[in-house]
């Protein structure tokens, strides 16, 4: 008889963020990501709700990539009694310090202006956890090699497989005696411009798999892609002006900055300098230059060099000094919904005057600045004051580092075996069920939408 084996969604469950699975089985417990929830106040308030059980009992915690939403909710494990190791790659885990040091910050700050009564709709007056937090959680990080079985709490082994949506992500499989579940993670394109591409996991009798973009297909760019971008750049640098792109820092910047060394490379834009303005920005780049490995055969990092003038603003005093600048530039910094960060001095200083530009270069959250900005904005509030729009503001919607719905039945094709039960998480409730719809139709496989904290048996 075998032993039971049940996967609780602890998040992600019809929407995107706060990614939580606990495997549990014979009184050990595994937790796969450690996501914050994000975006919607209502989102927001779930990282408050009491755990389900007290963390000092899960054994360990398996991440698959350090984007917040996987990896955010991790120090306040910590704070509330986990001891266990936390595993992952390694440049998933020098990134996740990189972002769990800038969560926590973030949160510091927003209590400090609440204390000082600038309340806004993004402060809470407790922060979740702080840095004295994440300070105890980076010692439980422990790397794991790519393609090999790794074992996890007493009975388990798991293996991580590259999943090319980030530098270090990777699809995890853990298997018991009695059960085989396969966590996707979030599933890069087929081809990212940086990383090497995604491996094939193992198949499993359960699979759970993301769907953000399970209802939607990624416009195929006309010509060379990226015109939109690349023709505010020059417009600006016709006129003298200046061009601002709010970027996130992990993995976006990147993105960005190969974008404009081929832009340049192809003279398809001038080669004016280009600021990487962002403290987080350039720890994440220092890590990507670090990881030749699981960079692009041959491409490494070396096409920044096509970039003739590249600068890194490290300090504040560096980033001070390009506002006295006049030439022709382009300033990359975040965040990358202009929501914080140097962009916003950046866009406090640039918006009014119709020469400059600014170029989004991601999905805008609802109730953003960047989202008022792509919406045609005439003004909008920076420091307390309304600042004029006058500037060119574009979006470029090809960054996108996530598989469309072709790439996410053509990933489960690969698989090669049909699971018992496919779980469509990571995904609002129509992506979730468009993806679904697919399954049944194209593969003839069975794939379910769970509640949020619904039980399954998986053994
Ligand atoms: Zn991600």
């Amino acid at each position: 008889m075998s032993t039971p084996v049940t996967l609780t969604f602890l998040g992600a469950a019809g929407t995107v963020t706060g990614s939580k699975f606990l495997l549990s089985s014979a009184g050990q417990h595994l937790l796969v990501d450690a996501g914050m929830f994000q975006g919607l106040k209502t989102l927001r308030l779930r990282n408050r709700a009491p755990f389900m059980m007290d963390p000092a009992r899960i054994g360990e915690v398996l991440v698959t990539h350090a984007h917040a939403d996987h990896t955010g909710y991790l120090p306040a494990l910590v704070k509330l009694g986990f001891r266990g190791p936390i595993r992952a790659t390694r440049p998933t885990l020098e990134l996740a310090e990189i972002v769990l040091r800038d969560s926590a910050y973030l949160q510091e700050l927003a209590t400090t202006d609440a204390i000082r009564g600038r309340y806004s709709r993004h402060t809470s007056p407790t922060p979740l956890y702080d840095s004295s937090d994440v300070e105890r959680t980076l010692p439980l990080f422990r790397p794991v090699p790519l393609g090999q079985d790794v074992q996890v709490g007493r009975d388990a082994v798991a293996r991580w497989t590259r999943a090319g949506h980030i530098l270090g992500s990777a699809s995890i499989n853990v298997a018991t005696d009695d059960s085989s579940v396969l966590f996707s993670g979030d599933l890069g394109r087929p081809t990212h411009p940086i990383l090497r591409p995604r491996q094939t996991p193992p198949p499993a009798r359960t699979v759970v798999m993301e769907s953000t973009y399970g209802g939607r297909l990624h416009p195929e760019p006309a010509g060379p892609g990226h015109e939109e971008m690349a023709e505010a750049v020059r417009r600006a640098v016709a006129a003298g002006g200046q061009v601002v792109i709010p970027a996130f820092a992990v993995d976006r910047t990147e993105g960005v900055l190969h974008v404009l060394a081929d832009m340049m490379a192809d003279g398809r834009i001038p080669q004016v300098p280009v600021v990487v303005d962002s403290p987080m920005a350039l720890r994440v780049l220092d890590v990507y230059r670090a990881e030749p490995g699981e960079l692009l055969p041959g491409a490494g990092m070396e096409w920044l060099d096509q970039i003739p003038d590249l600068r890194e603003t490290r300090s504040a005093a560096e980033s001070k000094t390009l506002s006295g600048r006049r030439e022709p530039m382009i300033i990359v910094s975040s965040s990358g919904m202009c929501e914080g960060g140097r962009v916003l001095h950046h866009l406090a200083r640039l918006l009014p005057d119709p020469r400059n530009a600014v170029v989004l270069t991601g999905y805008q959250a609802v109730g953003t600045r960047g989202s008022d900005l792509s919406e045609g904005a005439r003004r909008i509030k920076l420091f307390g004051r309304y600042v004029k729009v006058g500037a060119r503001v574009v979006s470029d919607d090809e960054f996108s580092v996530h598989a469309d719905a072709d790439d996410l039945i053509g990933w489960l094709r690969d698989l090669g075996r049909e699971p018992e039960t496919i779980y469509l998480v990571h995904g609002e409730k129509e992506s979730a069920l468009a993806l679904q719809d697919r399954i049944h139709q194209e593969l003839g496989w069975t794939a379910v939408v769970p509640r949020a904290d619904e039980v399954v048996r998986v053994d």
